[in-house]
């Protein structure tokens, strides 16, 4: 069986609904289907709750009321039958009766949780509705009752697949499985989430679960390019990942994927294919367990990238140091994303400035701390491995004229990176895709 999942513009209106329940069941093999909030709405309830926490129910209700009669106005367009037109109205009210009641008494990141776990059940409901009015053998399953975090808040994956085995086995003979993306239990049974945009990490935890065909990614753009296409021109869609390629390229920028959600695909041998609603018959990207040699991939960037270097005349790189800075971070559970050392000094990244001021104040104790913000990483992949001679020299080539304020090779076979200046992000990037792509 394939796992199909479809992000929020892709089921942003009635008609692109519509264009979806006709892709997924074109070919009438059995599928499960994880859908996203409708384009706007996890935004609008967050934005639901902030007015909430700030005791400002008046604030939320009016947001309620204009999120309600957008929805009632899909209703007609969705349904051509009174009898699931009127199912699908109660269900709305109810729904947002129930987000309505929020607005009166506490107010505390439990409830915000259920606030926004509701733009999935809802996108869900109208969805499984509109395959049921037409014929199709549907079945909405809760992904409350399969997806679970544990108490670090990471996906408790022995549970996930045995509910979803679970849940999949109690209901056999369906052709549409459809499930919420996003949302999820924590490890005290309360209602969660697997952070924005972790749809995709449902799509992937449900299809590793069930050692799927493949897990399907549907976006709206062509499949992963080849460098970030809001900055650069001509870039083009790379058709073929490694899955550590497409991991790397995700964490760094690559908007079109969760950064995490990779891992158990990979663990379980299942391979991700990116596509296009708008272009479903475009190849789009696999992501899979083989690794091209001798190519370089693609290029992404990830911003707001915060540089801090500690220098001592000491020696200060004896043993033990590095522990002691790595500690620093740890206690303020802030996660290093580069580094480089040398005998006198390090310099390390990070993108969570939350606690910078005290560790600053931490790192003192052990050099002359300087800290540079408004950087940007930019990281090429591919066949990087040491034995691949002239790879890493041609990426570097390419930055001749740019001042790059940190290199990082050989961390793992398929990454070279690099700290540049925020400002000087767009021509590092264009610089690199006309040397390595001659684009
Ligand atoms: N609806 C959630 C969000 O907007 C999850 C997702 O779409 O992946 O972040
Ligand atoms: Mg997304």
């Amino acid at each position: 069986m394939k796992v199909l999942k479809f992000g929020g513009t892709s089921v942003g209106t009635p008609q692109r609904m519509k264009d979806v329940a006709a892709l997924i069941t074109a070919d009438g093999q059995p599928k499960v289907v994880v859908l996203s909030a409708m384009s706007g709405t996890t935004n609008t309830l967050v934005e639901i709750s902030d007015y909430l926490y700030k005791k400002n129910p008046e604030g939320a209700y009016s947001l309620i009321n204009q999120l309600e009669q957008k929805y009632l106005g899909h209703v007609a367009e969705l349904y051509s039958t009174d009898e699931w037109r009127g199912r699908t109205t109660t269900f709305l009210q109810e729904e947002f009766n129930y987000l309505r009641s929020f607005t009166k008494g506490l107010f505390t990141s439990f409830e915000e949780k259920v606030i926004l776990a509701q733009g999935e059940i809802i996108s869900t409901n109208m969805v499984t509705n509109y395959l049921l009015e037409s014929g199709v053998n549907a079945i909405l399953l809760s992904a409350l009752d399969m997806i679970r975090t544990d108490k670090n808040a990471e996906p408790d994956f022995n549970y996930i697949r045995e509910c979803t085995v679970a849940q999949l086995t109690a209901n056999p003979g369906y052709q549409i499985y459809i499930t919420q993306g996003f949302i999820c239990r924590n490890a005290y049974g309360e209602i969660d989430n697997l952070l924005r945009g972790g749809s995709d990490y449902t799509a992937c935890l449900i299809g590793a679960a069930i050692e799927a065909e493949e897990i399907q990614i549907w976006t709206d753009i062509d499949g992963m390019h080849n460098n970030d296409p809001r900055v650069v021109e001509h870039t083009v869609p790379v058709r073929q990942l490694y899955f550590e390629e497409a991991a790397e390229l995700a964490y760094f920028g690559a908007k079109i994927l969760h950064p995490t959600c990779i891992q158990p695909a990979k663990f379980a041998g299942v391979p991700v294919r990116l596509l296009n609603t708008l272009a479903p018959q475009a190849p789009g990207t696999i992501i899979n367990n083989e690794m091209q040699r001798g190519t370089i991939k693609a290029v992404a960037a990830k911003d707001n990238i915060t540089c801090i270097g500690i220098q001592s005349s000491r020696m200060l790189l004896a043993h033990g140091f590095l522990r002691k800075v790595f500690e620093i971070f740890e206690t303020y559970k802030t996660s290093i994303d580069m580094i480089c050392t040398s005998e006198v000094g390090v310099s390390v990244t990070i993108d969570n400035t939350t606690n910078l001021r005290a560790i600053k104040d931490e790192l003192k104790k052990y050099g002359t701390v300087s800290v540079e913000h408004d950087m940007c990483i930019v990281c090429v992949v591919g066949d990087l491995a040491t034995q691949n001679v002239g790879f890493e020299t041609r990426a570097c080539n390419a930055l001749q004229e740019i001042p790059v304020r940190m290199i990082s090779y050989g961390g793992s076979n398929h990454n070279i990176s690099f700290l540049v200046k925020a400002a000087d992000k767009q021509r590092t990037l264009q610089a690199l895709s006309k040397t390595l792509f001659n684009a």
